[in-house]
């Protein structure tokens, strides 16, 4: 039986007109009881007997109902992204064997593109259970299947699945909610796309902690101060770049602050800290997560703190709960207790670690005396105060929060401009960066559009750079830091 079923059931039973999801838009607030009440409908119809279920809905709160409704049913619950082009999500869907796609009155009509039965959560029926009758419990589900499946960039061209089991998710809810003192009944952000697995984040403690889940419009997007000040929001969770538009962005009305700020999946800068802290109550804590989403979330934390944190990048701190981490260095040893000043590859055990991609990729574990560590490709050193996150190790990048791989990019503009040779790299500030290519062959002008089929946005290159020849380092490799060079 899973506790995290458990502590979720009891704290909706507990307070059945506890408001779990803020009013949105022209959405009214749900209460606790009449999710449970869409929990149940769906578990008893269009859920009943399925195993993998497309989520194809924007941030609304349909989209909270649909991942609820799978985790409790047992179903393993897939992300697909209204915002990512049609033929990738197809592709995701096919690759994660979905049966059914749950969509909202945004997405109807591109579920139906999918050539599969779909269901629209808008539609289900609101109505609340009498107030005089007992509540329903929910009950824990066979918990055998995946309890999500989050695509991520590959590097052979096609995305890649990382199933999360039950057991992943509630240790991180587990870890997380001992490190971290939540407080009970917060408002929570929800800032993520539902394809971001820190979004899980946001879903799994808030109900965790009898929380409210307070979803953000269009306009609290472009101004993150107003929301959490005229949204009352506690605890806030972002990329880094969100913390400084945040600290900048004008927000008077009210006086609320925060009590919690959590940042996960790039490198979090000192000033970005320093800045959200205007938006923080004098006693609130700005927590530095790591993680990769083979290691369900977060991983590792650190507690900033501005007198002793001198340092340009907040560290990235100790790995939290059961997380075992250890460091493989340049000489090909694994260091379980390495002293400060060591540097090498972080590895990660335990708990939370998955068990692999779906379908099969190059394996990603390393064995060590009987325990099997996941290789992060990330380069991190040593302080007293943790890890520190230093850089990657291979052509992994990171936009605006988005992890992408060279790889995939390069695959698409090669197949789709018919370009010779591409090396993509990441260019722009740190708050806003972006993608530029660099190729040979092909167009003197390509134009990106053929892409957009099969590239997200956020990957598409910003600009195109024709070369003669590519660059080479030592080993032969196409040299990207030379090539960062050319664009300054
Ligand atoms: P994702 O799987 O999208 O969550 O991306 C995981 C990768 O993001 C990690 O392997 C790191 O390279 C990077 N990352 C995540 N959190 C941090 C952090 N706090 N500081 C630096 N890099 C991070």
């Amino acid at each position: 039986m899973s506790s995290l079923h458990q502590t979720i059931a009891d704290r909706l039973f507990r307070a059945p007109d506890h408001v779990v999801v803020g009013a949105f838009e022209t959405a009214s607030a749900l209460t606790a009881r009449e999710l449970v009440h869409l929990i149940m409908e769906l578990g008893a119809g269009p859920l009943a007997g399925t195993k993998r279920i497309g989520v194809l809905s924007n941030q609304r709160p349909e989209a909270i109902i649909a991942v609820l409704g799978c985790f409790f049913a047992g179903a393993t619950f897939v992300p697909l992204n209204p915002k990512f082009p049609k033929e990738r999500l197809r592709k995701v869907a096919r690759l994660a064997g979905v049966e059914l796609i749950l969509c909202d009155q945004t997405t109807s009509d591109l579920a139906e593109d999918f050539g599969l039965a779909s269901v629209d959560i808008s539609k289900l029926r609101r109505e609340a259970f009498p107030a005089a009758e007992p509540q329903t419990r929910l009950s824990v589900p066979d918990t055998s299947q995946p309890a999500y499946m989050m695509f991520t960039s590959g590097t052979t061209g096609d995305p890649k699945g990382v199933s999360i089991s039950h057991k992943n998710l509630a240790s991180y809810v587990a870890g997380i909610t001992s490190l971290i003192d939540f407080p009970c009944g917060a408002r929570f952000s929800q800032l993520f796309d539902l394809s971001f697995d820190l979004a899980m984040h946001d879903i799994f403690v808030c109900f965790a902690t009898g929380g409210t889940l307070v979803m953000p419009t269009a306009l609290d997007l472009m101004m993150p101060a107003a929301y959490v000040r005229k949204k009352k929001i506690d605890v806030w969770f972002s990329v880094p770049a969100l913390a400084a538009s945040a600290g900048k962005s004008p927000g008077k009305e009210g006086d609320h602050t925060l009590s919690l700020a959590l940042f996960c999946g790039e490198m979090l800068p000192r000033d970005y800290a320093r800045s959200v802290m205007t938006l923080c109550a004098p006693d609130a804590e700005i927590w530095n997560l790591y993680g990769p989403t083979e290691a369900t979330i977060a991983f590792t934390a650190h507690r900033f703190d501005e007198a002793f944190d001198t340092a340009p990048d907040v560290p990235i701190g100790h790995g939290f709960g059961a997380n075992q981490t250890a460091l493989l260095e340049s000489d090909g040893t694994v260091n379980e207790a390495p002293d400060p000043g060591s540097e090498g590859e972080l590895l990660l055990a335990g708990p939370q670690v998955f068990g692999g991609y779906e379908p099969q990729h190059a394996s990603p574990f390393l064995s060590v005396n009987g325990t099997s560590y996941y290789r992060t490709g990330d380069r991190v050193s040593v302080s007293p105060k943790g890890y520190h996150f230093r850089q990657r190790m291979d052509d992994q990048l990171k936009v605006r929060g988005f992890r992408v791989e060279a790889a995939e990019i390069e695959a698409a503009c090669r197949a789709h401009l018919s370009m010779d040779e591409v090396a993509a790299i990441v260019a722009g500030d740190e708050s806003q960066t972006h993608i530029i290519a660099f190729y040979t062959g092909g167009d003197s002008k390509p134009e990106p559009t053929p892409l957009e089929a099969y590239l997200p946005d956020y990957m598409i290159p910003r600009a195109f750079h024709r070369l003669e020849k590519m660059p080479r380092n030592a080993n032969g490799k196409t040299d990207r830091k030379a090539l960062k060079g050319l664009l300054s």
